[in-house]
């Protein structure tokens, strides 16, 4: 079987690293041609709208996946209309746009922060005095890791936020004073098999997530209950293959949903060593149409993102239950170069090893952990 994914970022290397052993071939369509999956791949270097090359990427293929979801529509459409792609296009419309990604949340009964549409000063200023204050102004399409995104505290920034991200369509959303940040990782098979992963707790720093903990502490598994039920409806509304990744604030003990990712996702990275089958095995058996793995956790683990600059290897590697995970990309502030992923036996084992990486690691929220 061969596997087109389109986007060569770290994502598609690590899809790639668990399709070789299902004996699946993978080819990938990127611009860049140093990007991460290239260098295990079989790569089409060209533009994600370039016609030509989507039919000779397409040529041979029995499927084609993304591991980003700005694929533009019409690319996976042209695709579509040559083999199975697969998640399907309209859950890369909903997610793309974050109005139309809360208007399907609240359609499904899922509780979401207070949002409204805005196109105008006028409507900035109307949806602040129904919102409130605090209220973040973020574009409705493409942004990622906090990009996009006006935090309006006081009545006096609305100009500077209108200034800031005004022209394109934006959505004003109520600023939830959340206690925790979760995200679960839902895959349905093309056959309608559902398997979640328990919740996993996520930190993030200047926009970026920096730490993951998973399984996430949830005394009465109530969280996790309310997680599941969520999911199911999003993944069977959608006839959903593949994995679905929904980022979620935690307000007195209700979640609510931030936003969704129809792929795999940072907060699954855990799942490499940390469960039973990892977020990219089970990508690749969702949309192929196999049976889905066990989603059992193997013990606690904690993730950690090496952004911008790469620490020195050799202590990591030495500290018990590190794993590390290095994506080859040239460092830049801000940029994601790699991952840990920590696992231990108990959360005091956990914190030691975390707290060893963050003497290592600039910018680790280790002490939220304590
Ligand atoms: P997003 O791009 O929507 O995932 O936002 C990036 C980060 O900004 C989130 O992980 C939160 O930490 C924060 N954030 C986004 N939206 C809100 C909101 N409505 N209220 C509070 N914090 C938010």
């Amino acid at each position: 079987m061969k596997l087109g994914i389109i986007g060569g970022g770290q994502l598609g290397r690590m899809l790639a690293l668990a399709a070789y052993p299902l004996g699946i071939d993978v080819r990938t369509l990127e611009p860049s041609p140093d990007a991460p999956a290239g260098r295990l791949t079989e790569q089409i270097i060209a533009a994600y709208d370039d016609r030509q090359a989507l039919a000779a990427f397409a040529a041979g293929l029995d499927l084609v996946t993304y591991e980003f979801e700005n694929v533009p529509v019409q690319s996976a459409a042209f695709l579509a209309e040559r083999l199975p792609v697969h998640p399907g296009p309209r859950a890369l419309e909903v997610a793309q746009d974050r109005l139309h990604e809360k208007t399907f949340f609240r359609s499904l009964n899922i509780p979401t922060p207070g949002f409204a549409p805005v196109a105008s000063p006028a409507e900035l200023r109307r949806a602040v005095a129904d919102l409130g204050l605090p209220a973040v102004l973020k574009t409705r399409r493409l942004g990622y890791d906090g990009k996009g995104q006006y935090v309006i505290a006081r009545a006096a920034d609305l100009d500077a936020a209108w200034e800031a991200l005004g022209g394109v369509p934006l959505i004003l959303e109520e600023h939830v004073d959340f206690s925790r940040e979760l995200s679960i990782l839902a895959a349905r098979s093309t056959g309608g098999e559902i398997a979640l992963y328990p919740l996993v707790e996520n930190h993030h720093r200047g926009g970026i997530l920096r730490l993951s903990l998973a399984p996430a502490p949830d005394r009465d598994g109530a969280l996790n209950r309310q997680a599941e039920s969520l999911a199911r409806r999003v993944l069977e509304e959608l006839g959903y293959a593949g994995l679905l990744a929904i980022e979620l604030f935690e307000r007195d003990g209700v979640l609510l949903a931030n936003e969704m990712a129809p792929r795999v996702h940072n907060s699954g990275h855990w799942t490499i060593e940390g469960a039973e089958t990892s977020q990219f095995e089970q990508h690749l058996r969702a949309i192929t149409g196999l049976p889905l793995g066990a989603t059992t956790a193997r013990g606690l683990s904690a993730m950690v993102n090496l952004i911008g600059t790469l620490p020195p290897i050799e202590p990591i590697l030495a500290l018990p239950g590190a794993h590390l995970h290095l994506y080859q990309k040239a460092p830049r502030p801000g940029r994601k170069l790699g991952h840990i992923t920590l696992r231990a036996a108990d959360t005091r084992k956990l914190q030691q090893t975390v707290l060893a990486i963050a003497q290592l690691v600039p910018e680790l929220p280790a002490r939220s952990l304590i």
